[in-house]
């Protein structure tokens, strides 16, 4: 702890987002970076509390304290060190994860914690700009094979531990890159996807084989997997999104989040969608319905493809603002969350559920929602409706199915222990395992996949 006194001393500052009228107009990562000096200064205001709550919040167990204070005393490359060894992917969480760390902050008990994810986002980015980010490949490799199916942060992080210990790693995705929802889900203006792209690239060039395009339970049969790999693990996501099966579900113009937020990412990608496949969402009046962070992108996206309007309800009634008495400190908060993309301009709506979808010629006029608190019905108008509530499970037919894996109450890939499922063999991990949950959480639970995994092998 290099500076004891800092926390009182030096406020707490954010790098901020780029202006809304500059940022709108594409499809840049819209968070901005600190200067070296203001950075080191941030790092300095942690406490090095006797406990480290912030490490005891984390997924990965990252030990925040030790990298503070590195960064604070100008180590960058130790920073990135110790940073690295219990996050394989900061660039991803140092980006996009909620910090759950910084809401079990102690400073956070008044409100201003250490800037950790930011200060973690500066020194994996530092490490690359540097050079000190290069391949390792294992020196000596073990003869044993594994495949990993999905290639989303839990594959990748199972992958990328089962590697380094020496087995031959081969990730199977259907998709046309690897990357799972940091590629095809999170938009751009969040996570720029070449930052994507140099973590691939790192990880092939230390031996993981990444195979594109391959829909294992379809392209190639479980049969052929099992017959040819030492262990399986399976990585597939929470594929099922929770659909709403009211009247007018039919209707031309509505869509699930992802089905716009995949062609998104594809457009930005230079992808060439043919005009008749494109959601064309440029002035229409776009109805988002749920409000989590997967309705919020859909905000972000409409906006940039310049939405008459942007509306989002959530069936929930609006969480507090500051303090939530039913998730004190150091618990994360069930508050009020305003995303970069609310701020861009969008209604936000509480306590709203969707009673029918009401259409005119077989496409989408409005949405007849009714308030859950006072019993009143109104009809939203909307062009454009996207489903964003949430994912039930991971998707069943083909893979899970023909491997006659067993599921939990809620429809996810069960364990019976260490990551195993109940098939000889096969392991899960992410999404598909715990239901729809963080990046940070996919990192963690591909680590214990592969450390499952290893043990088994
Ligand atoms: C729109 C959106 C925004 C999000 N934003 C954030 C955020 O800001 N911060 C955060 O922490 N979390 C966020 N999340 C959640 C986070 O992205 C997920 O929790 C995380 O990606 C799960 O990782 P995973 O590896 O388990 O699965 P995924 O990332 O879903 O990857 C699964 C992969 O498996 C592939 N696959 C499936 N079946 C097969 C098969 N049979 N054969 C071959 N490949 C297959 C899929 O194509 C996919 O690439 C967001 C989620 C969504 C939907």
């Amino acid at each position: 702890m290099g500076n004891p006194k800092a926390f009182l001393t030096i406020n707490r500052k954010e790098a901020g987002y780029r202006p809304v009228l500059e940022r709108i107009e594409d499809f840049g990562e819209v968070e901005q970076t600190l200067n070296t000096e203001d950075r080191m200064l941030q790092a300095s205001r942690c406490m090095d509390c006797g406990v480290p709550f912030c490490h005891w919040a984390c997924p990965v167990s990252n030990a925040m304290p030790e990298w503070q204070d590195a960064l604070y005393r100008g180590k960058w490359q130790d920073a990135y060190e110790i940073l690295s060894r219990t996050n394989n992917f900061p660039e991803f969480t140092g980006r996009v994860c909620p910090a759950l760390c910084e809401k079990s902050c102690v400073l956070n008990l008044q409100g201003v914690p250490v800037t950790i994810r930011e200060n973690e986002a500066a020194i994996v980015e530092r490490a690359f700009l540097e050079g000190y980010v290069k391949p390792h490949p294992p020196r000596v490799r073990t003869g044993k094979k594994v495949a990993v199916v999905g290639s989303g942060p839990a594959g990748l992080a199972a992958a990328d531990m089962l590697n380094r210990k020496g087995h031959s790693v081969t990730v199977f995705e259907k998709d046309e890159l690897p990357g799972g929802l940091l590629r095809l889900g999170i938009p751009d203006f969040k996570l720029n996807k070449k930052i994507v792209g140099r973590r691939i690239r790192l990880l092939e060039a230390e031996g993981v084989v990444f195979q594109n395009n391959i829909e294992v339970g379809k392209d190639i049969t479980t049969h052929d997997l099992l017959k040819n790999f030492h262990a399986l693990c399976l990585c597939i996501g929470a594929g099922t999104p929770r659909d709403l099966p009211v009247e007018g579900r039919e209707l031309k113009g509505i869509h699930f989040a992802l089905q716009l937020l995949r062609q998104q990412n594809r457009l930005v990608r230079g992808t060439d969608i043919p005009s008749e496949e494109r959601i064309h969402v440029e002035n229409k009046h776009v109805l988002v319905i749920g409000g989590g962070d997967t309705g919020s992108d859909c905000v972000g996206a409409s906006i940039r493809r310049k939405a008459a309007s942007v509306t989002q309800i959530e069936i929930l009634p609006m969480p507090p603002e500051h303090q939530n008495p039913h998730t004190p400190w150091p618990l994360y908060p069930n508050v009020l969350k305003t995303s970069s993309s609310h701020q861009e301009g969008c209604t936000r709506r509480w306590a709203l559920a969707t009673q029918r979808f009401v259409g005119e010629n077989g496409q989408l006029a409005g949405v007849e929602v009714v308030d859950t608190q006072t019993g009143a019905a109104e009809l939203i108008p909307a062009d454009l409706a996207f489903l964003s509530m949430g994912f039930v499970h991971p998707v069943h037919e083909g893979l899970a199915d023909q491997l006659g894996v067993l599921y939990d109450a809620r429809g996810n890939i069960a364990v019976t222990t260490d990551s195993r499922t109940s098939v000889d063999k096969v392991f899960v991990a992410g999404d598909a395992q715990m239901g729809a949950a963080l990046v940070v959480r996919a990192i963690d639970s591909g680590r214990r996949a592969a450390q499952a995994i290893h043990i088994y092998l």
